[in-house]
């Protein structure tokens, strides 16, 4: 059976953001996911061209339009390339065989009797290019999405006959409780629904950047709404109208939407396809926004994540496993440095990036780097057991949208494998005489090793790469099934040497949202820093840190982050200073009221999760958790610690 994955092509009146990227990032994986497991698998990305806001932006930019939106359009089309997103197809809506298909799904509806000519009058947004009746509009007059202004507008149109698929589409609704994923959005659609639908308008006579009338239909002041074109590149893209050649994909697997534009992509577009005689899409995921810092995204705030700089500063592949593994889909995400940070240090970077170097040393020390797999089964049968119990659970997690889980369950791998050097201490081994077992050891990690970059090369696809490349192996369906569904172990091999995978990052390596952390000045010199072993300081340099003993009086905890306490901490100045600090898992509030604790005083203040933070408490943390760092007898609050 094929596999058909969509991205929502992306609208060229402005760059791409964080947004974009996740969106992109999480249909890739999946797309790549499916390639890996061998299915016939099409990956569709691209941009959304047409429409007054389109027209209206490219005469503010002095641009003619069709070049307004080829720079915009490029733009995206280089950041994808860029970011090496394995895209089968980059479709315009500017493209001469999209809109020929366009013009033939229309003549086939408008043949069918779903498309009638009548007068609209209405509420018009030109911004979400929306028609709202006077109910939706916020004070009777603003736009209840962007909140703009909207003018009444009175044109001829042609109409879709959407009231007619009104029991059709809640139907289907039910009889395919996954069409809308994750499920706990479908109760919206359905109630929009329910409230009844009004026939659409899906043609304007205002404006000209659009798809024109279909020659048949001879109408020539009329082009097509923006969404009724932009909905049919899914299937124009696989040649529907011209030349067909891929609509065997069709229908798609999964569409990627954010959720924003569910009610267009949940309702129009299967409405589109029942008049048209398709089949509707198997899934369509809706994903939530991303904020930053806990603050919703904007260019006025002057905190937009550009994706590009966040790849430049941290590089691709983390961006993408942390941007999968943060949010459970469909839910809202937010980017903040330093969870980023958190995740490339432990997950990354301790779990994944040691067990190779660890085994790279072993293997060196013991047997020049040959890796043999002949006594793994025979000393490591329940760790076997373990790792393939994992394996087998992990593929549900992906078909069901759910990355962070599929993460989540596939890192029990490095901790079965972690655990077994722990227990199995390959050097006590060799100490002893057992050469044979300490070399199952470091075989059985190599081989946990091998199966979960199988399994991480769809997020992570040249960091896997390279550790299969050190393990002397090919990630592709045939060591997919080799490996990952057969359950074969690796044949003999010598493991190479190679560069540590993910270097730890100290510090945030770009600059903070406005209002934020500092040591921006010293992001590139602490890179610089990570290269030096032994970088010690002058006695001075110490003494520029004040370190002061604090009271904590009061102690919240911070709605929506499962992190973060917000403290109130008496250094003995003027009044509390506030303190948001990460050991909401270690500590209750009520744990820490009238307890001491000692205080970086003198930071700039920084914002976490929208609050400032005016300080940073002390603490120890290692793989049994976190504690705070606490004088030994009571002192005054406010009291210097050197
Ligand atoms: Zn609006």
């Amino acid at each position: 059976m094929s596999k058909y994955i969509t991205t929502p092509i992306y609208y060229v009146n402005g760059e791409a953001h964080i947004g974009h990227a996740y969106t992109t990032f999480i249909a890739d994986t999946m797309a790549r996911y499916e390639k890996l497991k061998g299915e016939d698998t099409y990956f569709l990305t691209g941009t959304d061209e047409h429409g007054q806001k389109i027209e209206e932006s490219a005469q503010k930019s002095g641009k003619p339009t069709q070049e307004f939106a080829d720079e915009i359009s490029a733009g995206f089309k280089n950041l994808w390339d860029e970011f090496e997103i394995n895209y089968d197809k980059f479709i315009r809506t500017t493209d001469e065989d999209h809109k020929k298909g366009v013009q033939k799904a229309f003549e086939a509806m408008h043949n069918k009797g779903d498309i009638y000519k009548d007068f609209y009058e209405g509420h018009y947004c030109v911004s979400c290019e929306t028609f709202f009746t006077e109910m939706q509009l916020v004070d009777g007059e603003f736009c209840p999405d962007c909140g703009r202004g909207t003018n009444i507008i009175k044109e001829e149109s042609y109409f879709f006959r959407l009231s007619k698929y009104e029991d059709a589409l809640l139907k289907h609704y039910s009889d395919n409780p996954d069409f809308i994923m994750p499920r706990s959005r479908a109760n919206e659609v359905i109630n929009f629904v329910k409230g009844g639908l009004r026939d659409l308008s899906v043609t304007r006579t205002s404006f000209t950047w659009g798809v024109g009338m279909p020659e048949s239909i001879k109408d020539d002041k009329h082009v097509m709404y923006v969404w009724l074109d932009a909905l049919l590149n899914y299937i124009t893209a696989l040649g529907y109208g011209t030349t067909e050649e891929n609509m065997r994909y069709w229908p798609a697997s999964v569409q990627f939407v954010g959720k924003d534009i569910l009610r267009f992509h949940a309702i129009y577009w299967p409405a589109f396809l029942m008049s048209l005689d398709l089949p509707l899409p198997k899934h369509i995921g809706a994903h939530g926004w991303w904020t930053r810092d806990g603050e919703k995204m904007s260019k006025s705030k002057g905190n937009v994540v550009s994706p590009r700089e966040v790849a430049n500063a941290y590089g691709v592949e983390n961006l993408r496993y942390f941007m999968l593994r943060e949010v459970p889909f469909g839910q809202d995400g937010d980017f903040s440095q330093r969870a980023f940070i958190d995740r490339i240090n432990s997950e990354l970077s301790n779990d994944l990036g040691n067990l190779l170097n660890r085994i790279i040393g072993m293997s060196g020390k013991y047997s020049d780097f040959e890796i043999d797999s002949k006594d793994v089964l025979k000393y490591h049968k329940r760790e076997l057991d373990a790792m393939n119990l994992v394996l087998d659970s992990l593929d549900s997690y992906m078909e069901n949208l759910q990355t962070h889980r599929y993460l989540e369950e596939l890192w029990k791998l490095f901790s079965i494998a972690n655990k077994s050097i722990e227990e199995h201490a390959p050097w006590v081994k060799m100490k002893e005489n057992k050469k044979n077992e300490a070399l199952a050891t470091v075989a059985l990690v190599a081989n946990i090793l091998a199966k979960a970059s199988i399994m991480l090369f769809p997020v992570m696809p040249k960091t896997t790469n390279t550790i299969a490349d050190a393990l002397n192996f090919k990630i592709d369906n045939a060591s997919y099934r080799e490996l990952v569904i057969e359950k074969k172990l690796l044949k003999l091999f010598n493991i190479k040497v190679v560069p540590p995978l993910f270097p730890r990052v100290e510090e945030p390596l770009m600059a903070e949202a406005p209002l934020a952390q500092p040591n921006i000045d010293s992001a590139k010199e602490s890179q610089d820093s990570l290269k030096e072993q032994d970088n010690l300081i002058e006695i001075g340099q110490f003494f520029e840190t004040s370190l002061k003993v604090g009271v904590v009086v009061e102690a919240k905890e911070v709605p929506k982050s499962k992190k973060l306490l917000k403290l109130q901490v008496d250094l003995g100045e003027d009044k509390p200073r506030q303190v948001v600090a990460g050991i909401r898992e270690f500590y209750t509030p009520e744990s820490l009221i009238n307890t001491q604790v000692c205080v970086v005083a003198n930071l700039k203040p920084a914002k976490l999760m929208g609050m400032i933070s005016e300080g940073m408490l002390l603490a120890a943390k290692d793989e049994d958790g976190l504690c705070l760092v606490r004088p030994e007898k009571p002192k005054k609050a406010g009291t210097p610690i050197g």
